[in-house]
């Protein structure tokens, strides 16, 4: 198969009903920007209960979808009848899954279903960070002889991620990239935001990272969605963000400069992040202080204790690289907070 740039993949999380999965695949293929429709047959989920998919009863749905689309259609498997039942019905494109990608048992599994294909199988990350468990994965196909191979970047989970789902964490994938230079890479923004409010920004951060594609989770109805209805997007949402979306021209030299910058920022975000967590961890230490000092009847404010802690701070404004202007002006303002914060204790008597 001769890969676009960009590829993109879109279509459901899940494939739920036959009604559903041909009305979004009908629509999706109207939009004219996607190259391969996507849905899951088999759903892995991290906590049983939630719908685990519609199984090897949706793989006709799957096959009439091709038909009236003439689109190529791409799948999750995760284990040899995967593998086997999804060849049987033709399913043109495979992928593995992030928590598939995370067992070496389950890789080679369906690496050895997998021998000799030549298929495009596309290999998630991992759920973690960990780029040799990646590389596994991918070894292990490649020693079954499976040579049309990509990638896909969803993110990584664990990492403290704010307001996403899963922590894109840039750099790693980056140096999956770095690793593997001859493989496609393409950015699935959906599971990394969680949510559909976000994915413009991280499928231009893609672009801009020179991504060769997307694999975007479309709906035709997002709300009502057994799978994943937050991050999914209408096919008309689709069409928009496609359309919008910069593929601006790279030079490598800027290039290496965006990694590199966005990699910083990720690490600064990470970092500011972690700073705030602990501040906040100071405060409950702080008012834990402040229960003590209520229940022996000592008052809040004691001077020597506090000099103490500036002098000693002060002492390491070098070794910090930090200047003393800086470190007064932060501790003050930590000082200021923790006592604000031991007043509310005295006064909860
Ligand atoms: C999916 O693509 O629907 C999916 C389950 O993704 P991931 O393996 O990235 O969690
Ligand atoms: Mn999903």
């Amino acid at each position: 198969m001769k890969l676009n740039k960009p590829l993109i993949i879109a279509g459901p999380c899940s494939a739920e009903s036959e009604e559903q999965l041909l009305t979004t695949a009908q629509a999706v293929a109207a939009t004219g920007k996607v190259d391969i429709l996507r849905a899951g047959i088999w759903k892995p989920r991290t906590r049983p209960g939630a719908f685990e998919g519609a199984g090897v009863k949706a793989l006709p749905w799957y096959a009439k979808a091709k038909e009236i689309t003439g689109l190529p259609i791409s799948t999750e498997v995760a284990n040899a009848k995967h593998v086997e039942q999804a060849q049987a019905f033709d399913v043109d494109v495979f992928w593995i899954g992030a928590r598939t990608t995370s067992n070496p048992f389950s890789t080679q599994e369906v690496a050895e279903a997998l021998r000799g294909t030549e298929k495009m199988v596309f290999v998630k990350n991992p759920v973690s960070g960990d780029v040799d468990l990646w590389c596994g994965a991918v070894e292990r196909l490649l020693a079954c002889g499976v040579k049309n191979l990509g990638l896909i970047h969803r993110g990584f989970s664990g990492f403290g991620t704010g307001v996403l789902r899963n922590a894109p964490m840039w750099h790693i994938a980056l140096e999956m990239r770095r690793r593997m230079p001859e493989l496609p890479m393409i950015c699935d923004p959906s599971h990394i935001c969680g949510s559909r409010e976000y994915i413009a920004d991280i499928t231009q951060q893609a672009a801009d990272l020179n991504y060769d594609g997307l694999m975007i989770e479309t709906h035709i109805s997002p709300d009502e969605a057994w799978s994943d209805a937050k991050q999914q997007l209408t096919p008309e949402a689709l069409s928009v963000l496609l359309d919008n979306v910069k593929w601006r021209a790279g030079e490598s030299a800027s290039e290496s400069y965006k990694m590199a910058l966005m990699g910083l920022r990720e690490q600064i975000d990470t970092l500011d992040h972690e700073i705030l967590r602990l501040l906040s961890e100071r405060m409950n230490v702080a008012e834990q202080i402040g229960r003590i000092k209520r229940e022996n009847d000592v008052r809040i404010l004691q001077s020597a204790r506090w000099a103490d802690i500036m002098n000693r701070v002060l002492t390491s404004s070098h070794s910090l690289g930090l200047s003393e202007h800086f470190l007064r002006t932060m501790l003050d303002a930590v000082h200021v907070e923790s006592i604000e914060h031991q007043n509310r204790v005295m006064k909860e008597e």
